[in-house]
């Protein structure tokens, strides 16, 4: 099938290679000159691994390009994916001007049916204002759908293309049957398609995050008991998630939960909420104690060295708001860093992949150092923020030579306290003695 994937992030970019892999002819297509430039050189805006080969494959086999040309991209598609960012307002609300705006020019240039289909996390009730949108400037036949995505960044593309469920909301039969074929390829060992109308399938996104959301909340919330009554959380993580009614994925504990998705996701549920007068309290109360659990790492550091890290200097490993990836936003690091240089550190950092990101927030009030060990050297405490591989059996030895003073906040709970105890360092987790 001819493809427009409007808007070329994190799910455009994606979404586009992955679909142009199964055969069909894709156009990426974005505002961003700089993006597509860097594209059309042959190289990845962002990291997400294996997402190089998989664009260079497809575009050498001529089946996946890039363009500026928006409405080009729009007119020669069959089906026209919306997979612009959709931001969180200063209300709280979805920001939804970049939908609406793409869905106004392709209302401005169908020339033909087409099926529109909204792959952005949107609000209830979007795809009935797209579909208005659209038809104010049309007098063609079009089918809106919604198809939320469900990729993790850093396991995207085997997330895309091995998808635990497909969801198509659409109560329009050619938008049903056009999503069914072009995702039949990608499920045909079970039927993992769910179909159902619009409004099911954007709130089937927003449950999906704020249901994950709350387990990382609720496991943090009990962290900071275990911590308080002589438990180690740790032990009780494994013994909740080997229920199977539980499972155990999405229980650790850590430094509260960033990245593009939860954190604004939450916060527009919470608003739509509100919008029909309910207060969503468990939404609500994620919210709460993430906010609280960003603050924990930097507050159990001010704390240990007594209220002031005026001339200390202060190690912070991982920057990505999870590893695997470069996306920045909404990270946990972000918030330590401002309150370590609020005490007064001086803040020494290292990412494997996202230390661009950050310079060109901070600057040099950060002092980004090239390798792991580099950022511990002449340290007082270092931070363990995102658990890239390389972070979690370091060389403890050479840290233990390279720290000034050797205290270790370990955010993640990777390292074994004892051992480090033995070694001479101070060490703290969270929610463990
Ligand atoms: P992103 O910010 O990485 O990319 C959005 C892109 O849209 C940008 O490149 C921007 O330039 C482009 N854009 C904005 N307005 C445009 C316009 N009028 N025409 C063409 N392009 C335009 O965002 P993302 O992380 O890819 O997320 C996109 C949507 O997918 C969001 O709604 C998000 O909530 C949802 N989502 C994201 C993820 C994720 O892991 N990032 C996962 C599932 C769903």
């Amino acid at each position: 099938m001819r493809l427009a994937m409007v808007g070329t992030g994190y799910v455009g970019l994606v979404a586009g290679a992955g679909f142009a892999d199964f055969g069909n002819d894709v156009v990426c297509a974005d505002v961003n000159a700089e993006k597509i430039a860097c594209l059309d050189r042959g190289e990845v805006p962002i990291y997400e691994p294996g997402l190089d080969a998989l664009i260079a494959s497809n575009v050498k086999a001529g089946r996946l390009r890039f363009s500026t040309d928006v409405v080009k991209a729009i007119r020669d598609a069959e089906v026209v994916f919306i997979a612009v960012g959709t931001p969180s307002a200063e209300d709280g609300s979805a920001d939804l001007s970049h939908v609406f705006k793409v869905a106004e020019t392709i209302g401005k240039n169908l020339e033909g049916f087409k099926v529109i289909v909204t792959k952005s996390t949107v609000p209830v009730g979007t795809a009935d204002k797209i579909k208005a949108i659209i038809a104010k400037h049309t007098k063609h036949d079009f089918a809106v759908a919604s198809n939320p995505e469900f990729l993790k960044e850093g396991a995207a593309i085997n997330d895309f293309m091995k998808p635990d469920r497909v969801v198509i909301g659409s109560d329009h039969p050619k938008a049903r049957e056009a999503l069914r074929h072009l995702y039949s390829a990608f499920v045909r060992a079970t039927d993992r398609i769910h179909v159902m109308d619009a409004r099911s399938a954007e709130l089937t996104k927003y449950a999906s995050n704020a249901l994950l959301a709350t387990r990382i909340s609720f496991m943090n919330d009990l962290a900071v008991l275990a911590e308080k009554l002589g438990a180690d959380i740790e032990l009780v993580r494994k013994g909740v998630g080997a229920d199977p009614r539980i499972g155990p994925k999405f229980l650790f504990p850590g430094p509260g939960f960033g990245g593009s998705c939860f954190p604004k996701d939450i916060s527009a549920l919470l608003f739509a909420g509100r919008e029909v007068g309910i207060e969503l309290e468990m939404v609500r109360a994620t919210e709460v104690v993430n906010a609280r659990q960003k603050k924990i790492l930097g507050r159990k550091i001010v704390e240990h060295f007594g209220g002031s890290l005026a001339g200390k200097t202060i190690a912070v490993w991982g920057l990505a708001f999870k590893p695997q990836t470069d996306d920045i936003r909404e990270a946990p690091a972000l918030t330590l860093i401002d309150d370590l240089l609020a005490a007064g550190a001086k803040v020494q950092a290292h990412d494997p992949q996202a230390m661009d990101n950050v310079k060109a927030i901070y600057g040099d009030r950060v002092h980004f150092a090239e390798g792991m060990y580099g950022a511990v050297e002449g340290a007082d405490a270092l931070a363990l923020v995102t658990e890239w591989h390389e972070f979690r059996t370091p060389d403890f030895q050479r840290m233990k030579l390279a720290m000034r003073t050797r205290s270790l906040f370990d955010g993640r709970n990777m390292w074994a306290p004892d051992e480090l105890r033995e070694m001479g360092f101070y060490y703290t987790g969270i929610g463990r003695q």
